[in-house]
């Protein structure tokens, strides 16, 4: 009955847990378990607390439908709720049709996928094209299970990115597109500003941070009208083998194995940027030139998610914090300290000195803002205004709690992931770094950890940062009075607000 997560952090431990097939059984297991608390869970690729499960375990792999329709002359995709993201990819590609958006990999499930606001880079989340959700929840007055479909409104931004909490999905109403091609090419840069200059000329780009070499490399990637080439085919088969696998390998290597610190170092310094072809334009069908196989290796991961005008700010504490958790005698700059006394976080940090030396390239991804209350590009609540001097001035409420700072609605966020692959067991510098991170960047730069991803931080400050958590309270308790939907974590987020003055 116990399952664990795919970064076996998390233990799902449910009283009972069921397969249903139909929305009728869903609903007859919801009325027959009627006071019982009940989580769903969908491929349980999350690292975070949103998987824990205390009485009923619903389990959607069975409801997968896929039917595609016009909505106002646009065509829109009804997918079963544990549809996988790769079948339904792959059923859309039988009809002409396309996701807008995906994320590194594809093997969540649809539901799963928008609870957390799963994202890819250089468009929104793949919630924030959700036009409708149908869930399963408990009729307010009489108590009995029945459906309901939320297709507009706050309500439907709420269902885009939920947590789980509005009740269990039955099915997602999404919008497709006509499949595109996408041009991807490497290359390096010194400075995070001579990438983010070329996002005119590739929307779609992300690009990865090398530790302890300090250079950006650019996966350029840019829409483009021709067919996918022989070429992109190779070009793919030499990603798939060459970082999928074999720098995975390598590192596996250097982290279980050999253990040193200088050798990781000098591995980022001179070998792994290596491995990188660069300028060697390749075209392919986006649903495979946006994914890579990240999750053929177990691994932990934490995301961190900031505005842009944060970012180049963001990425140099990065870089100081890093560089002086694996070496113990690195210079650090008199600004750098500044801020770890800022965040009260001095005997953290020297605690950390010389302890953890990271091991993975950090990805960087833009991602445009969602129209959805909490996912963790939203914008909305944050109202901006132009000073006399041309500065933004945060008014939201976030700004009161955590510094937001200055912040413009269509801003667009970088998610800065961090992954590692010490094995459990050996994780404990890895999990004092990422409660270093979270705490230092949410106070500093009022950065918004990814739901779905590892995220130990105090409830309060997760919730402080979105400005409608309070809207979304509000619609969970409205649709859900009985609050069965919540587990253990979910109930302290929801409760977080309500104890301040
Ligand atoms: C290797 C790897 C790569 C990743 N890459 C990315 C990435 O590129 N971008 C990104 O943003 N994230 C990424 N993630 C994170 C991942 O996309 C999210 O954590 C996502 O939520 C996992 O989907 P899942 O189907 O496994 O859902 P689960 O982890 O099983 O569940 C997540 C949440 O969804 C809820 N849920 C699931 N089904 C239902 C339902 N039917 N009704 C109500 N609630 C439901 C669960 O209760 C839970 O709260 C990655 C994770 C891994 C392991």
């Amino acid at each position: 009955m116990s399952r664990w997560n795919f970064g076996h952090n998390v233990l799902v431990q449910p009283s009972v847990c069921y397969t249903p097939a139909t929305e009728a059984e869903v609903l007859e297991i919801l009325d027959r378990h009627r006071g019982q608390r009940i989580r769903c869970c969908g491929r349980l690729h999350s690292w975070s607390p949103v998987l824990q499960t205390e009485d009923v375990l619903l389990d959607l792999r069975e409801l997968r439908d896929v039917r595609v329709e016009q909505h106002a002359g646009e065509p829109v995709v009804h997918v079963g709720a544990g549809c996988q993201v790769k079948r339904l990819l792959a059923e859309l590609e039988q009809q002409q049709l396309t996701l807008p958006s995906v994320g590194f990999i594809t093997e969540q499930s649809i539901a799963g996928a928008i609870a957390t606001g799963t994202h890819g880079s250089g468009r929104h989340s793949l919630s924030h094209y959700v036009v409708a959700v149908r869930v399963a929840i408990d009729n307010p007055e009489t108590g009995a299970a029945q459906i309901c479909e939320i297709n507009s409104g706050d309500e439907l931004r709420a269902a885009r990115c939920s947590l789980g909490l509005l009740g269990v999905v039955l099915s997602v109403t999404m919008q497709c597109r006509t499949p595109y091609c996408v041009e991807e090419q490497f290359r390096e840069y010194r400075h995070v500003r001579d990438v983010l200059a070329a996002e005119d000329e590739f929307p779609l780009q992300q690009f990865y941070l090398i530790p302890w070499r300090w250079s950006c490399i650019a996966q350029h990637r840019r829409e483009v009208d021709g067919p996918p080439t022989l070429l992109g085919v190779i070009y793919r088969w030499y990603r798939f083998l060459t970082f999928d696998v074999l720098m995975h390998w390598y590192i596996l290597l250097l982290v279980h194995i050999i253990g040193s610190p200088a050798v990781i170092r000098f591995s980022f310094r001179r070998l792994i940027p290596a491995l990188v072809v660069r300028n060697w334009p390749a075209v392919g069908p986006s649903s495979k030139q946006m994914v890579m196989e990240h999750e053929l290796f177990r691994h932990g991961e934490t995301e961190l998610f900031v505005q842009r005008h944060r970012l180049d700010e963001a990425i140099e504490y990065v870089r100081q914090l890093i560089t002086s958790c694996g070496e113990a005698d690195a210079p650090v700059t008199p600004e750098f300290e500044a801020q770890i006394d800022r965040v009260n976080a001095r005997e953290q940090w020297q605690m950390l000195r010389g302890t953890y030396c990271h091991h993975f390239p950090i990805c960087v991804r833009k991602v445009l803002p969602d129209d959805t209350l909490i996912s963790m590009a939203s914008n909305i609540g944050i109202v901006a205004s132009i000073d006399g001097g041309g500065e933004f001035h945060a008014e939201s409420p976030a700004a009161v709690h955590a510094p937001m700072g200055p912040a413009s609605p269509t801003e667009p966020w970088y998610a800065i992931t961090f992954t590692n692959y010490h094995p459990r067991g050996s994780h404990l510098p890895f999990d004092q770094f990422v409660a270093l991170l979270l705490h230092s960047m949410h106070h500093l730069f009022g950065a918004r950890a990814h739901w779905g991803k590892l995220c130990p931080l105090p409830v309060a400050d997760l919730t402080a940062l979105y400005p409608e958590f309070s809207k979304f309270r509000a619609i969970v308790a409205g649709m859900n009075p009985a609050a069965r939907f919540q587990n253990q974590w979910t109930r302290e987020l929801l409760e977080s607000g309500l104890r301040e003055p």
